[in-house]
Formats: C-alpha cells, sequence, structure tokens
C-alpha cells in the first residue's frame, strides 16, 4: 500500500521547468500540486493523471509531497508562491492550517483550487472531489447489507482530513436509524492519525481485544485503513468473517475483495477528477468559469465546487475497473 519510491527527480525536474516559465503566459500556466502524501497509492494515481492532462493543455506541474507533515506542507506552499506560480492545487494534510499561506497566494493573484479535500476557513477559488457523504453511506449500506445486525466498529481517517468527517456523515445516515432500533450497536469508533495502516491495525487489534473478538462489521474509511484492519482480523484469524468496508480501488484492496477478506471498496475515476482539475485551474487562470455542480461552505466562504459520482465495488461487480483500465484482469486474479 504505502510505497516509498517517491517522485523526487520528477519532481524536481519539473521544478526547474517551473522556475523559468511562472507567470510568462497565461497560454503555459505553471501549477504547483501540493500533494499530502504520495507515499500513499492512491495519490501517485492523482500525480500521474494531473500532470498529464495539464500538460495536454500547454502547461507545467510542480508536484510537492508533504509525506503527512503539516509544517512541511506550508513551507512548500510558500515555496511555490515564491515561485510565481499561476495556480495552486492542493491536497490538504490538514484542512485546517492553510488560510495563511493561501492569502498570500491570493495577495499575489495566484488561483487555488483545493483538490479532494476541503480547505477550511480559506478563501479558496474552487474545490473538486467525489460526493464523500455518498461514499461514506456506500460503506455502510454494503455492510448492513450483509449482517444487519451486530457490533459495529467505526474506523475513521485522519481527523486533520476534512473527508473524514464527511465519510462519517454518510456512515452514521445509514447506521443511526438501525442502532436507533437497537440491531447495530456501535462498540468504539476511532480516527486513524495520518490514515496509516499500521496505526488502523493496532487500533483495530485493541478493539477486538476489548469487545472479546464480538464485533461484526469493521467500517473503514478507506483501503489502506482496511489492510490494516484486515491484518489484525488474520491475526486472531478472522478474515473473511468479519465484514470490512474501504474506498479507493487500491490494487491491494481490490484484492482482498476478489478474495473475500474485504465485502466492498468504492472506485473514484481518478483520470476524471485528476484531468478535471486540471482544466478547472488552467480555466481559472485565464479567467474563465469553469464548471460546477454545487457550493459548499467552507467556514469562510461557499466554495464553487465539482462533485463527481462514486461507484460502488463488490466482489460481483469488479468487472468495472477492468472496463474502464483501471486495472487489468491478471493484476487483480493473477491469470
Ligand atoms: C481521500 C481518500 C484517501 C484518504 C487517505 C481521503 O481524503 O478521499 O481517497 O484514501 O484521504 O489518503
Amino acid at each position: 500500500m504505502i510505497s516509498h519510491a517517491l517522485p523526487t527527480l520528477f519532481a524536481a525536474a519539473l521544478l526547474s521547468l517551473a522556475a523559468s516559465s511562472a507567470h510568462a503566459s497565461k497560454q503555459a500556466p505553471v501549477i504547483g500540486f501540493s500533494i499530502d502524501d504520495l507515499r500513499v497509492e492512491r495519490w501517485t494515481h492523482d500525480r500521474d493523471y494531473f500532470v498529464e492532462a495539464a500538460q495536454k493543455m500547454g502547461a507545467t506541474v510542480n508536484v510537492q509531497s508533504a509525506n503527512a507533515n503539516e509544517a512541511k506542507q506550508i513551507a512548500q506552499i510558500e515555496n511555490l508562491i515564491a515561485q510565481n506560480v499561476d495556480a495552486l492545487v492542493i491536497v490538504p494534510f490538514n484542512s485546517k492550517v492553510l488560510s495563511n499561506a493561501i492569502a498570500s497566494a491570493k495577495k499575489k493573484g495566484i488561483r487555488v483550487v483545493s483538490y479532494d479535500r476541503l480547505i477550511l476557513n480559506a478563501d479558496v477559488d474552487a474545490y473538486i472531489s467525489f460526493d464523500n457523504e455518498k461514499i461514506g453511506e456506500m460503506q455502510a449500506q454494503a455492510l448492513v447489507k450483509l449482517a444487519p445486525k451486530g457490533n459495529y466498529f467505526l474506523l475513521g481517517g485522519a481527523s486533520t482530513d476534512n473527508n473524514s468527517r464527511m465519510f462519517r456523515a454518510g456512515q452514521m445516515k445509514v447506521l443511526q436509524p438501525l442502532v436507533d432500533k437497537g440491531d447495530i450497536k456501535i462498540v468504539g469508533q476511532q480516527w486513524t492519525p495520518e490514515w496509516d495502516p499500521m496505526k488502523a491495525q493496532s487500533i483495530v487489534e485493541n478493539a477486538l481485544t476489548a469487545n472479546g473478538n464480538n464485533i461484526q462489521g469493521i467500517v473503514a474509511s478507506n483501503d489502506g485503513t482496511a489492510g490494516g484492519a484486515i491484518q489484525a482480523l488474520n491475526g486472531q484469524k478472522l478474515a473473511g468473517k468479519v465484514l470490512v468496508s474501504g474506498q479507493d480501488a487500491d490494487l491491494a484492496g481490490v484484492r482482498r475483495v476478489a478474495e473475500g477478506t474485504q465485502a466492498m471498496t468504492v472506485y473514484k475515476p481518478i483520470k476524471q477528477i485528476a484531468s478535471s482539475a486540471a482544466e478547472m485551474a488552467i480555466t481559472l487562470v485565464k479567467g474563465g468559469k469553469p464548471k460546477f455542480n454545487t457550493k459548499l461552505n467552507n467556514g469562510k466562504k461557499d466554495v464553487e465546487t465539482l462533485l463527481l459520482t462514486p461507484t460502488l465495488l463488490t466482489k460481483d461487480t469488479l468487472d468495472i475497473v477492468i472496463q474502464d483500465g483501471f486495472y487489468t484482469h491478471q493484476q487483480i486474479f493473477g491469470k
């Protein structure tokens, strides 16, 4: 799940290109793409598709990874601002700490797009994501369909990520009525620092111990944490017996869905969000109006937002990712 092959060379090559052409021409905008954590599989796909789409539209991209470090991300963003990029596209590590950095970007006329995760209390120009509440609903729905009664543990994402709360809101929309009816009991809930799979594993190990292994469903908010949860279940010979949710259609997640240790994942077409985000940033730089379909309040303003549609993946529907060219049959099933 975590790949340590960091794209430093890649970033460095783009950096030199970027430095020379910043603000050179609106026809060839320079975009700074500040990503929370490129060690997580999903974001490497976002980076690749984003850079490809932006380059096709004549832009240059300077990619930075903060490796889940708040101070590092702020420094990287300040550095991009100092280089006079035309636009900043940001996947925030901590949704709440970028107000000042964004204010200085805006002062310089730099356009700011919040990518996948909403940046709170800041003057961002646009937000692009998937319908994250819907994803939370899908996660809980898939589990309660298979285990309508029982003990559930809520394994949340990072508390620093606004999405974690949106996933939880969606999950509770499905679970609360069943809790009220007495069918489901939530035996514990915890946020997973940095969405770290190892931390997720120890959270679930503790939850299993605390409940004498009497848990029927673990609502994990992504595939990385689901992987950690399933490792913990493995330790108790419970993998495949306790339901676990996920999202991202990470290769490891999809394989677990195929083998039956993970009940579902969610496929979010990364190519679509990445290319729409590149188009959005470039349109904003050129003074145009990008396509939006809703507005979300980030504590400072109603942010123009484009929410894309996620797709539920279960064992029976894995073909979707093959047909979409996201994985080959061989990658998933090994034959
Ligand atoms: C994203 C997920 C991702 C998680 C951890 C969330 O904000 O929406 O797709 O798995 O962050 O990186």
